[in-house]
């Protein structure tokens, strides 16, 4: 046990150093369930040991979240209160940085009457979009990352007791973070430096369209826009310190041309979304918008999902990950999307990441004009498999495998 305590101090100093990479002087915003607190303390702490001047702490709680979509006023979920915009705005304005501690029951809000989930989205997207733009652009550091809490550990491990369920996703997320006793902040450089390998040769070759396909029915085209890159592992701040916004991560990602994707997108992984598990889903998309969903489990909560606005219909990221990833090999479903999406290639419907190179200095036209999506909504879903074929092709018409039996084939 003591050899464990020591893993999760070196993960705490890991997310703090390497996550968000937090500087002498700056605040933290850390947001964490209170069954975790004793991990949102470990992270105070590395914090304050590395110069932070203040920690301010947002609390969670599945069962109080549960208790209010069931039984607070129905006219709550159309109200954000003005201190929570006035917390983030502030905080973002002055470029704190942001840590959120993902530890969620993953069928949480199971049964809640959706119109309210609906509502509340709708209402926090448009009271904190000055904050969610900020994070968007990396203007001020942020991360997720996660630990196991007894319900969610018991959700992707049913077998087991409640004690070994938690051990076990420890185990799981240690090692997809790999932080293994040695130097865990050097582990991670190494993971980046190595992330950043597939970026470059994406950037070198510059496509004009992706091709995928694979015997589950993923069977879709997809354009990038003029002047894309791709990112992956590390983002530079405002203050253009480098940080990681998501530990563990081993997609390489990029955005779409808005209505360039046609084809149908079968999903490989169950979604956890929003407290509810959406399962044996596929979409068709015809001009880049989803025409048709069907799901065989919660089919109602996606289809929500997909028109919480106009936007939320169109697709804002491309992801690539190698299905011999660490997480895709470990072969658990964490029901949980910063370890599922980094088991498997995956797109998102809704908001796009600017990965538009000079976007910084583009107004909102100009990039809507590159075919960049927005929306209140971010949801990324798997569809990679060890037989999924991407090839992409150049501006001169030129065929190159990206992808070749769920692998990186460069
Ligand atoms: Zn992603
Ligand atoms: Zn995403």
């Amino acid at each position: 046990m003591a050899e464990l305590d020591k893993l999760i101090r070196d993960y705490a100093e890991l997310v703090i150093r390497s996550g968000v990479n937090l500087q002498k002087g700056q605040r933290l915003s850390i947001t964490c369930p209170v069954e975790c607190a004793d991990f949102a303390r470990l992270c105070a702490a590395a914090a304050y040991e590395a110069g932070c001047r203040e920690v301010l702490m947002r609390w969670r709680d599945d069962d109080l979240t549960r208790m209010k979509y069931l039984h607070a006023d129905d006219d709550i979920f159309d109200i954000v209160n003005s201190w929570e915009i006035d917390y983030l705005n502030t905080l973002s304005g002055e470029g704190a940085a942001f840590l959120t501690i993902h530890a969620e029951d993953p069928e949480s809000l199971k049964g809640v009457d959706p119109d309210r989930l609906r509502r509340s989205q709708i209402s926090s997207g448009k009271a904190l979009e000055t904050y969610r733009a900020r994070l968007m652009k990396s203007e001020c550091p942020w991360c997720v990352c996660s630990v196991p809490s007894k319900a969610w550990a018991a959700a992707v491990f049913p077998e087991l007791s409640e004690e070994e369920a938690v051990a076990r996703l420890w185990k799981e997320i240690l090692t997809a973070c790999r932080v293994d006793g040695g130097d865990a902040v050097q582990n991670w450089r190494d993971h980046v430096n190595e992330v950043r390998g597939h970026m470059e040769f994406l950037n070198k070759c510059n496509f004009r369209t992706l091709r995928y396909k694979n015997a589950a029915g993923t069977d879709v085209t997809v354009d990038l826009p003029e002047g894309h890159y791709w990112g992956g592992a590390e983002e530079k701040a405002g203050t253009g310190v480098m940080f990681s916004p998501n530990i563990p991560t081993e997609e390489v990602f990029t955005l779409p041309k808005k209505d360039s994707m046609n084809g149908t997108l079968v999903a490989t992984k169950p979604l956890s979304y929003n407290g509810s598990v959406i399962e044996g889903f596929s979409f068709k998309v015809k001009d880049g918008r989803i025409v048709e969903v069907h799901a065989d489990k919660g089919e109602d909560i996606l289809k929500d999902a997909v028109s919480v606005d106009e936007g939320a219909s169109y697709f804002g990221e491309v992801a690539l990950v190698a299905y011999d990833s660490p997480i895709s090999r470990s072969g658990v479903l964490f029901l949980n999307t910063l370890f599922d999406e980094n088991a498997s290639c995956h797109f998102a419907f809704g908001e796009a990441y600017p990965n538009i190179i000079g976007a910084e200095d583009m107004s909102e036209e100009e990039l809507l004009a590159r075919g960049m999506n927005t929306s209140i909504t971010h949801v990324d879903f798997m569809i990679g498999s060890e037989d999924l074929e991407i090839t992409g092709i150049t501006h001169d018409g030129r065929e190159i495998p990206v992808f070749r039996n769920g692998n990186f084939a460069f």
